[in-house]
């Protein structure tokens, strides 16, 4: 589905007038989605909106673009909702969905609690898109199917945008929704292996590498479509997710204070964890009420030890935090026990016709793990080095934080300078602050952000606005 084909009649493919407030949104991902919708929803006075990508359809995010339109969303359906405020919004949509209440009657009278098919919160996500679009008669909307090159100050201190076709790329505001940067494709595969003519295949063999959401999506896709061969799942650390409990995890979280040092903070959340257990509640729950706190206690965390963190425990963290459905899990787990799935630990390298080059954990030696096929399935970071993203951290507009895992961010989005200040009207939302702000490549943390700065813009560029 593309946002051509649903809204060509609003679409305005005519360059807008120059007078009017112009807006950017840099990404068609769910961040640039979402900020298109709180604009739409927050900012009363009228406005033209230009959205880049040269992606024509909404991907589920990275952690999900490569996986089937049929497959189940690893957040519960009161985690997705796009309405500010109003936390049963997806679950009234679904239930005004009469073919979907006819197909999951179990679940009435609501389901909050329920996973479903990623292709449905999309269309859900469209239609809030659509709806907030048409409640709008005083906004135009572009849709510009081009990546972005550049940002930098053009007259009178507004953006100019650099694209490959030269009209007017000059925006009072920039909201930068570029996720993990512009999908790669796959690399050719080279062979330097000495020992490919000792290539001995018992049976067919494929390699999925990485260990989150993705790779257990790959596995049940090919085993859902018939593959009984040997699959390898190739991990750094050996984590895979864990799984959501049957039913709600609400949150909870011990009262007392928390410790200062990384140490300490984690036999604290061990400790909250098995308490809970002991007190007939959930692991999950503890995880759940610690999302709630990841902020403060990331910021409080000094630099040498988000380090250790993203080193040592950011593994372990991402694998309690991205459950699977339980069901998704017994069969992950049911796979593993059977032998036909293995999980080795340790680092891929370069690929080769006859399989990829692979250092167990613990070893320098390289060796070959032959096989048909490789699919990659790893989480990739928001990229610095493309030519975007350095051309804001160039031009002084915006700085890495001090990790260099995405830009410095504040809660709104909006890039922080070295010196503590912010640029007005520009804005990353999504993952590109993932060094700011932990999980805030999750739906709940992205749509707070991009209503956020939808106030802020508000407020900035149209003073007499108000909020609806
Ligand atoms: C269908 C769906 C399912 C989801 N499921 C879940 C879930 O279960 N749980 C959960 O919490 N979250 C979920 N999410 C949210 C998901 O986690 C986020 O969408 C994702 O992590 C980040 O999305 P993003 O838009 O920031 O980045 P991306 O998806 O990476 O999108 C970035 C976009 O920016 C474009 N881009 C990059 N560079 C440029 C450039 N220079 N110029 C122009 N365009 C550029 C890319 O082409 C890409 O389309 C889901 C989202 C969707 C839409």
């Amino acid at each position: 589905m593309t946002v051509e084909s649903l809204f060509a009649s609003k679409i305005n493919a005519a360059a807008p007038r120059s007078a009017i407030l112009r807006i950017a949104i840099v990404g068609r991902g769910f961040s640039g989605m979402m900020s298109a919708i709180a604009l739409m929803k927050t900012v009363r006075t009228p406005f033209h909106l230009q959205l880049f990508d040269p992606n024509s359809a909404v991907s589920g995010g990275q952690a999900l673009s490569s996986a089937r339109a049929s497959t189940i969303l690893n957040s519960r359906v009161r985690d997705l909702s796009v309405a500010l405020g109003d936390a049963d919004d997806f679950n009234d949509w679904l239930c005004s969905n009469a073919e979907f209440r006819a197909a999951v009657p179990a679940a009435i009278p609501g389901f909050r609690q329920i996973f479903v098919p990623r292709e449905l919160f999309s269309d859900y996500v469209y239609q809030r898109f659509s709806e907030a679009l048409a409640a709008r008669k005083d906004i135009t909307v572009q849709v510009t199917p081009e990546p972005v090159g550049s940002i930098r100050r053009g007259q009178a201190n507004r953006f100019l945008l650099e694209t490959a076709t030269p009209t007017n790329r000059l925006f009072d505001t920039v909201i930068l929704a570029t996720g993990y940067g512009l999908s790669e494709r796959e690399p050719e595969a080279e062979d330097h292996s000495p020992v490919r003519a000792q290539r001995l295949v018992a049976r067919p063999h494929t390699v999925l590498l990485g260990s989150g959401i993705r790779v257990v999506d790959q596995l049940l896709q090919l085993r859902d479509g018939g593959y009984t061969g040997q699959i390898t799942i190739v991990s750094k650390h050996g984590f895979l997710p864990q799984s959501h409990t049957p039913n709600s995890a609400d949150p909870v979280f011990p009262a007392e204070e928390l410790p200062q040092s990384l140490p300490d903070i984690v036999r604290f959340i061990r400790t909250a964890c098995r308490q809970a257990e002991e007190q007939g509640r959930s692991w999950q729950s503890v995880m759940n009420g610690l999302r709630k706190h990841a902020r403060s206690l990331w910021r409080s965390l000094p630099a040498h030890q988000k380090r250790q963190f993203n080193r040592h425990l950011r593994a372990i963290y991402d694998s309690h935090r991205n459950r699977l459905p339980e069901a998704m899990y017994l069969r992950l787990k049911q796979e593993l026990a059977s032998g036909n799935t293995g999980l080795r630990c340790g680092t891929a390298g370069r690929r080769g016709l006859s399989g990829i080059f692979f250092t167990p954990a613990g070893s320098n030696v390289e060796e070959v793990i032959y096989a048909e096929r490789v699919f990659d399935c790893r989480c990739r970071r928001p990229d610095l080095a493309m030519p975007l993203i350095q051309s804001l951290i160039t031009s002084g507009l915006a700085a890495p934080d001090e990790l260099s895992l995405g830009l410095a961010v504040n809660e709104r989005g909006e890039p922080c300078l070295e010196d503590g200040s912010t640029v007005n009207g520009l804005f990353a939302i999504g993952p590109l602050g993932l060094g700011s702000l932990p999980d805030i490549d999750l739906v709940p943390e992205i749509v707070s952000q991009a209503y956020a700065a939808a106030n802020r813009i508000g407020q900035q560029l149209y003073p007499q606005s108000r909020a609806i």
